[in-house]
């Protein structure tokens, strides 16, 4: 519990940003303590850990982290998994043969994409961001996963804000966690 305290002290909140009414969790500060940043990976990776560390089958194919704030965290968990990273990114990013859902914002709708060759049917994924508020990215990000026939063993985040109920909107059966929580 001490690494929670660790982290939440290195969470940096701010009023009205970036526009009026809206309270920002940063998330950068973190980054200025190296250890930290090893720490929230092992939080992850021990929750990933198959019971059976010889069962082969109960590995982690992929990380999936999601633009831009996941690409900070994906690719270091991806490492201690020895798995592969893959980006889900806001529409227009990425070249090649995608996969796109759309999903909504406080004002209007937008669309992730992902590369079609990037998980292959059966797969095991894990899904990782900064922060999870409405939950509308990271479902929409699940459906993409699934689109492709990923199987999402669990949705990470350093970041929960329960009071929005995210987890709800998952798909059902899907695992999440969070290493912080805000009201
Ligand atoms: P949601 O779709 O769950 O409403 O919003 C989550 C997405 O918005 C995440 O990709 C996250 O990076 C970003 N986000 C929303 N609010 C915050 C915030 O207060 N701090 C940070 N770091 N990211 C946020």
């Amino acid at each position: 519990q001490d690494i929670v305290t660790g982290v939440k002290n290195r969470i940096r909140v701010y009023p009205d940003f970036p526009k009026k009414g809206i309270l920002f969790y940063d998330i950068f500060p973190l980054f200025q303590t190296p250890s930290l940043l090893n720490d929230v990976v092992r939080l992850f990776v021990q929750r990933l850990q198959p019971s059976d560390t010889s069962n082969e089958q109960q590995a982690i194919d992929v990380v999936v982290g999601l633009d831009s704030r996941g690409f900070l965290f994906g690719p270091s968990l991806a490492n201690h998994l020895d798995a592969s990273f893959v980006p889900i990114r806001k529409k227009g990013k990425l070249p090649g043969e995608k996969y796109s859902v759309s999903y909504s914002l406080e004002y209007g709708v937008d669309a992730l994409e992902i590369q079609a060759d990037s998980i292959k049917s059966g797969q095991r994924v894990v899904i990782v961001d900064d922060l999870m508020a409405t939950g509308g990215t990271m479902s929409a990000a699940c459906k993409l996963v699934q689109q492709l026939g990923g199987i999402i063993k669990e949705c990470q985040c350093v970041i929960e804000l329960t009071g929005l109920k995210g987890v709800e909107k998952l798909p059902d059966g899907v695992p999440s966690y969070s290493i912080v929580q805000y009201e």
